[in-house]
């Protein structure tokens, strides 16, 4: 790796790309920073799209700071609207679709991830939509205050916090999940029949163990014969890495852009962070992409630090939460494969379910139980190997168990 990098560049303006360009100032890096994002907009969160904008008042997009501040204050060169169409590994080049070229000395990609789309709904005359940037998040509330029919595929955590959203508008919702049960990739089936009960006392139905296999302007056909009237489908399920930049540098991108410890990629002084980085997790014992808040912006800023000299290994356990309803939910580790203990009684509407494997913590899950969740999480940080009986009291502080 060279030196002092005097240019940096991010591809992607996104969360990661947003908290990597404010880590390389707030550690003092002077050099040049430019950020290429494909969105109108600059950089924000997007929890907020499936939740505080599809509420009932009309809530604005947050931005993580408004494009002035990124030039005014940060110096940062904030390129909208500019998505990197090319580049050029041998001479540290990318460049943008309307011609542009910039030279690097370091590459961030935070080029995130995209829905998987259904296209065979696609071209049938019903409005199909997807929830991943406020665009999206405009239309379907637009949709949902007209108190639509809706059919949502997917039970994973867009889909569901959708779902609560219209269910709370008035709309008739119906949720299609290929699996059994809901969130089946993340959560024990104890807390899926807990949110499908949830969704169900605001009238949200459900059709587990099928798939869709066509429609028409106004239904949706499943694979057992059944079809639902709808005035629009969302589509929640699930998302793939944006290959592009990777691709025009010759990484290969299988389930992600695959990098270590410290976010760099195969390719000399280009990082990777964000959704679109396939790293390893301690708690899945295999490398995974973490598509959440906390990874967006706790990788970047670990890895901003990288690009500059810094040697930081990111290696934070995945953690996530979802709001439903009354139900906070966060999952932090691995919950799949793994023993679990009770911790607390799931009847109250308030506990934990710890993951366990031989006398290894890899994962914990709460139910509107944030305060334990804090300090699960740093009991799997810290690759603590606490008692199961201590784990399942209640009464027993967690804090002790940090010692
Ligand atoms: C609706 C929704 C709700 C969510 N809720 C939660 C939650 O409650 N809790 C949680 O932990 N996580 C949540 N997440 C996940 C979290 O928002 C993501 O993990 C996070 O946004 C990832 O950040 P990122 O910067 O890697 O990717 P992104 O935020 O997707 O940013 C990538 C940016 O790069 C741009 N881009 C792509 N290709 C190019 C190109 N060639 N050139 C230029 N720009 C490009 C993209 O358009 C995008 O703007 C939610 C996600 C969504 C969609």
């Amino acid at each position: 790796m060279s030196a002092v990098p005097r240019h940096i560049v991010i591809a992607g303006a996104g969360q990661a790309g947003g908290r990597a360009a404010e880590a390389l100032r707030a550690r003092g890096f002077q050099g040049m920073v430019t950020m290429l994002g494909d969105e109108p907009h600059p950089p924000y969160e997007r929890p907020q799209l499936s939740k505080d904008m599809l509420g009932i008042a009309d809530t604005p997009v947050t931005y993580i700071k408004l494009a002035s501040d990124w030039s005014n204050v940060l110096d940062v060169r904030l390129e909208t609207g500019a998505p990197v169409t090319d580049c050029d590994a041998a001479r540290r080049t990318v460049a943008t679709a309307d011609g542009r070229v910039y030279a690097f000395d370091r590459l961030l990609i935070a080029t995130g991830t995209r829905p998987r789309r259904l296209t065979l709904l696609e071209n049938l005359g019903i409005d199909v939509q997807y929830l991943r940037n406020v665009e999206d998040a405009l239309r379907f509330r637009k949709s949902i205050r007209d108190k639509s029919r809706i059919v949502i595929v997917g039970g994973g955590v867009i889909g569901l916090e959708a779902a609560c959203a219209a269910a709370k508008h008035g709309c008739s919702v119906t949720v299609i999940e290929s699996e059994p049960r809901l969130l089946a990739r993340a959560l024990p089936s104890l807390v899926s029949d807990i949110v499908a009960t949830k969704h169900r006392s605001h009238g949200v139905e459900f059709v587990f163990g099928v798939t869709v296999s066509g429609g028409t302007s106004r239904s949706v056909r499943l694979s057992s014969g059944a079809e639902i009237q709808a005035d629009l489908v969302l589509i929640g399920i699930g998302v793939e890495p944006v290959p592009t930049v990777a691709e025009r540098l010759g990484l290969p991108v299988t389930a992600g852009i695959a990098v270590d410890a410290c976010g760099r990629t195969a390719a000399p002084d280009v990082f990777c962070a964000g959704d679109a980085a396939l790293q390893w997790s301690r708690c899945h014992g295999r490398t995974i992409r973490v598509e959440t808040w906390a990874n967006a912006q706790n990788q970047a800023i670990a890895v901003a630090g990288n690009m500059i000299g810094e040697q930081n290994e990111y290696l934070d356990p995945p953690w996530f939460w979802t709001d439903q309803y009354d139900l906070n939910i966060q999952v932090a580790g691995d919950m799949l494969d793994s023993e679990h203990v009770l911790r607390g009684e799931p009847a109250s509407g308030r506990f934990s379910v710890i993951a366990m494997r031989g006398a290894h913590l890899v994962g914990a899950l709460s139910v509107n139980a944030a305060k334990d969740m804090a300090m699960l999480r740093r009991l799997l940080a810290a690759n603590k190997r606490p008692a199961r009986a201590d784990l399942e009291s209640p009464s027993f502080d967690l804090r002790t168990a940090l010692k």
